[in-house]
This record gives C-alpha cells, structure tokens and sequence, in this order.
C-alpha cells in the first residue's frame, strides 16, 4: 500500500499555526485525522483527539481500550506521543494539562458540538474552526495521493463500464443499485459511499439514491456512483445509459452537455478560480438554453472525502493550483422529465490536467 507522507502534513499544518498565530489544533477522528496520522478511528462519544501545537508538538489522547488500534499505525514515527486515558479520567483536562493554557486554538469542522463546548469551557481560549487551514493543506495533493485518487477512478471506471450488464427495463433502481454496489467493492473499494441509479423523472433529482421504481425502456437512466479505497482516497463518477432510444430532443440535449463537460476539462487550467471554471460549464448551457436547468455548482474538490476544497463554484475567486483535483459535473434537470449529468474527477498536475475517469462520455444506448 502507499505510504502517504505524514510528517511533512504535519509539518505543513504546524508551519501554518504559526504563521497565523494560532497555538493549536485540535483533531478529533475523521478525514482531518486520517490525513495528519493515517489513523482511520471511528468518532464515538468517548474522546479521542490529536492535539497539534505550532512548535509541532503533536499528541494523541486515546480512551485506553483504543489504544491498540491506534498502535497499529506506529505513530512514534512521526513524532507523535500517544496517551491513554482511563475509563475514569476527565479526558477534558488532561489534554488541557498536557498542551497548557492556550490563547487562540482550532478544532476540526467535524468534531461533535458536545466536545467543542467541552474544549471551549475548559480552555478559556479563542475557539476556531480547523476548516481553512486545514483544507488550505489537504487540498493540495502530492504525487502519492494523485497515484491513489487515480486508482480510485480505475476501479470506479470498471464498474461503468459493466453497468450493461445489470441495468434492464423492468427491474428496479433498488435492484440495480444492489448489484452496482457489489461492484463496487468488487472492484477494490472498502466501501460504498453512494450509488445513485435515477432513472426517468427521478433524474431530475441530482442526489436522488434508488426507490422502487421499474426502469422503463427509453428513458435516460443518471448512474452517481463512488466509494473509498483503503487508501482511505475516493472515486466519484457519473455516467447516463438509456435502454433504447431516449427521444431526440434528450439526445440534442445531451449533446450540448457533453460539449459543456468536455470543453471544461481541456480549457480548465491552474491560476483560473472555482468561479471561472464554473462559468466554463454553466455559459455552454445558457447559449443553448439549459442554463435555468443546472441547478448545482459544476464541482466539488476530493480526496479523503468525497465533497472537499476546493469547489467549482461561482462563489470561489480563490485560483485552482497544481495539486488539486476536483469534479467536473455539469448537469440538467427538468422536473416530471428527465436529467443528465456527465462527471469526471480531475487533477491539476505539473504535466497539466489528468482525467482520472475514461470510460465513454457519451450517452450509452443499450438496445
Ligand atoms: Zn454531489
Ligand atoms: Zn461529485
Ligand atoms: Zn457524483
């Protein structure tokens, strides 16, 4: 398996404390643990938290009956001294004991309320969100993690490229979601983390799931499909499929989309902004009238989630960097019709832009 660095996340991280005159971090399990640690824990009610100070002092505060599973990632490695508490232990303080009286800290977006009021109560300090110093970092990916987001989309693009094989008129989105989904892990992924199989008026929904609905011949079916390696990296892919002929006036449509996809992802480039590319997108649409009809930003960032900096949006005037990879999903929705959405995960790389998603682009008819 790859060896993510994380010593030198950590040092980014710590770097950055600093030059923001913040005197920690304060991490407790999810995405931004995985990220600095490789320690994948489950967030349950008992605290576990990675306190990361800006001289880069880092420790882990386990409840003592986790602390096996954090051993497994020997994180001495890095630098990081891990601490039990005991069932009767205020966790609370001890964390405040071993990292001092701090002025202004950091928490992660996603630590529970309960915790945050917690740390808030016992440090007397300033209170912030994690979340933009953290993305700041995260979303600028090395080459080991391109490599793993890359292999994320093979084995996503394997699963489209068999979806012939489970989608017929007359079974259920229900039923085909099932079979989609134990390819998913079939093709390498630990996990499933959605598959959306939105046929006819469902597809007007972008983040419709599955439901009972019979799949009817001729209509357009929006397949959304990703999960997460054991990387811990995620795929993200989304595909149309038509059991017959959908009508020409889908057709034309699609058409138009397919060129919006496309032309953003050869002229999307590093120094443009989230919103610039976006614009690509959406002024393909609104010249041919389907402007009204895309409802949602054209992307979101990934890598240990599947929605994360930075986001292809009109609101973002931050410019895209080498290093980032992000979704170009351009998409129409027409309420009691249909819908149609065309995704691919992209990298910004020192040798340009990278498609990590390459099965056909264009509309599937399965006759
Ligand atoms: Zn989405
Ligand atoms: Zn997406
Ligand atoms: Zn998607």
């Amino acid at each position: 398996m790859t060896n993510f660095d994380y010593q030198s996340r950590l040092n980014k991280v710590a770097n950055s404390l600093a030059m923001t005159h913040t005197d920690a971090v304060l991490i407790t399990p999810g995405a931004d643990l995985r990220y600095l640690t490789g320690y994948d824990a489950l967030p349950l009610e008992r605290l576990t938290c990675l306190a990361l100070t800006s001289t880069g002092k880092a420790t882990l505060f386990v409840p003592r009956l986790e602390l096996p599973a954090a051993q497994v990632h020997q994180l001495d490695r890095y630098g990081i001294e891990v601490l039990a508490w005991d069932e009767t232990d205020d966790p609370f303080g001890l964390v405040h004991s071993v990292i001092g009286s701090l002025r202004r800290i950091l928490v992660s977006d996603q630590m529970w309320a309960q915790k945050v009021l917690t740390f808030q109560k016992v440090f007397t300090s300033e209170v912030h969100a994690a979340g933009p110093l953290l993305s700041a970092v995260r979303s600028v990916k090395d080459a080991a993690e391109i490599e793993a987001i890359a292999a994320a989309g093979r084995a996503i693009d394997t699963v489209h490229n068999n979806v012939r094989d489970w989608l017929r008129p007359g079974r259920t989105e229900r039923e085909v979601g099932r079979d989609i989904a134990e390819a998913i892990i079939g093709s390498g992924h630990g996990t499933v983390d959605f598959v959306i199989v939105a046929s006819g008026p469902n597809g007007a929904s972008p983040h419709h799931e599955v439901s009972d609905r019979v799949i009817q011949s001729g209509e357009p079916v929006v397949v959304d499909i990703g999960g997460t390696m054991p990387s811990g990296y995620c795929s993200d892919s989304t595909r149309v499929y038509s059991c017959g002929d959908p009508g020409a006036q889908y057709r034309q449509a699609y058409e138009i989309l397919k060129v919006a996809q496309s032309t953003t992802i050869a002229t999307a480039g590093v120094g443009q902004t989230g919103a610039q590319v976006d614009a690509i997108s959406r002024d393909i649409l609104t010249e041919h009238g389907l402007g009204e009809f895309f409802i949602h930003r054209t992307g979101h960032g990934l890598g240990l989630e599947t929605h994360e900096e930075p986001y292809i949006v009109a609101s973002n005037h931050v410019p895209l960097v080498t290093g980032n990879v992000f979704s170009v999903e351009p998409g129409f929705y027409i309420e009691g019709k249909y819908g149609a959405r065309i995704e691919d995960i992209v990298a910004l790389t020192e040798s340009g832009l990278v498609n990590f998603n390459n099965t056909s682009h264009e509309l599937t008819v399965f006759e």
